[in-house]
């Protein structure tokens, strides 16, 4: 297949066979109303570089009957492959807005607004902006209470039309954030003309960070986002050194490993009530 030939030997026989297996698991999983049993979301808060919360970040998890706690950058690749991310993604976002309503009805003070990963793929969909937005009210929730985080390479497959549908989506509330930026091939023309509310700075750009570099590649991209008009994000900030170093560079917002690790609902309101104390 995709233009390659390739020879079976036993070791990739063996990684076809399992990945036909994550691939009927997959397809199960969604298929009968087991969802809620194998998939869950994991929260991951998005802090000020004052230190106030902003909100969180939505990460997917498959908890696999025999395989365990799956990640995402493994079966997000094959749910796209086999068109399965649509009922993927619609879980996802339904789900959002499912906690989105138990934390208002609980009294859960969560920041601002949750972000969820939308794939290349979701975006592609025909009337992808009009469907989410009447699935997102229809949930009772106000789409400005989502941050919709994309690839950059979501959006360069068709230009015009990613743009087309981030303006609908836009205009209907949702904030938008281009995620792992930095690490696609995003001209600063295209960059200019999407309607974005946040840059995220991957977390390749963090993880350099020490307190004598002294033109990080993070700064470059917090004075783009800045002129830009957007806020800047990083992901991935694990030590005190590196949020030192963006604060210091004027980065709106952290998330990473020193501020929380991702964590289930329960652990999320506990962090939360934690921090109150
Ligand atoms: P991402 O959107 O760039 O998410 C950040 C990833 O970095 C997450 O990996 C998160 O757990 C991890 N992370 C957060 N803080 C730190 C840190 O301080 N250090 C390190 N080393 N890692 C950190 P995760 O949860 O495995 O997700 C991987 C990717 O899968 C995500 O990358 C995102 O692209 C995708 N993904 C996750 N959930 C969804 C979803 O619901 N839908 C779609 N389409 N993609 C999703
Ligand atoms: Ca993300
Ligand atoms: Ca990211
Ligand atoms: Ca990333």
């Amino acid at each position: 297949g995709r233009n390659a030939v390739r020879l079976f030997l036993p070791p990739m026989q063996q990684e076809a066979d399992t990945r036909l297996a994550l691939e009927r698991g997959l397809r199960t999983a969604l298929e009968q109303e087991r969802m809620p049993a194998q998939f869950a979301l994991h929260f991951q808060p998005l802090v000020s570089r004052q230190g106030d919360l902003l909100g969180a970040e939505a990460l997917l998890r498959w908890r696999h009957p025999q395989l365990g706690e799956l990640s995402p950058s493994v079966f997000i690749p094959l749910a796209e492959e086999t068109g399965l991310i649509h009922a993927l993604g619609a879980w996802v976002i339904r789900e959002a807005c499912a906690h989105i309503r138990a934390w208002d009805r609980d009294g859960v003070a969560f920041g601002d607004r949750l972000a969820v990963n939308v794939s290349a793929w979701q975006l592609a969909q025909p009337q992808f902006a009009a469907q989410l937005e009447a699935e997102v009210r229809g949930a009772g929730v106000e789409p400005s209470r989502l941050t919709l985080e994309l690839t950059e390479s979501a959006l360069l497959q068709d230009f015009d039309s990613a743009l087309d549908t981030l303006r609908q989506l836009a205009a209907a509330g949702f904030r938008l954030a281009l995620d792992d930026f930095g690490t696609g091939y995003s001209s600063l023309s295209y960059l200019q003309r999407l309607p974005l509310d946040v840059l995220k700075i991957d977390r390749a750009f963090v993880s350099e960070l020490h307190p004598s570099a002294s033109t990080p590649l993070a700064g470059f991209i917090i004075d783009v986002a800045h002129r830009l008009g957007v806020a800047a994000v990083a992901e991935g900030v694990e030590t005190v050194a590196q949020r030192l170093a963006l604060e210091r560079l004027g980065c709106d917002g952290l998330q990473g490993y020193l501020i929380c690790r991702p964590v289930d609902e329960a652990g999320f309101r506990q962090w939360l009530a934690e921090r109150e104390q």
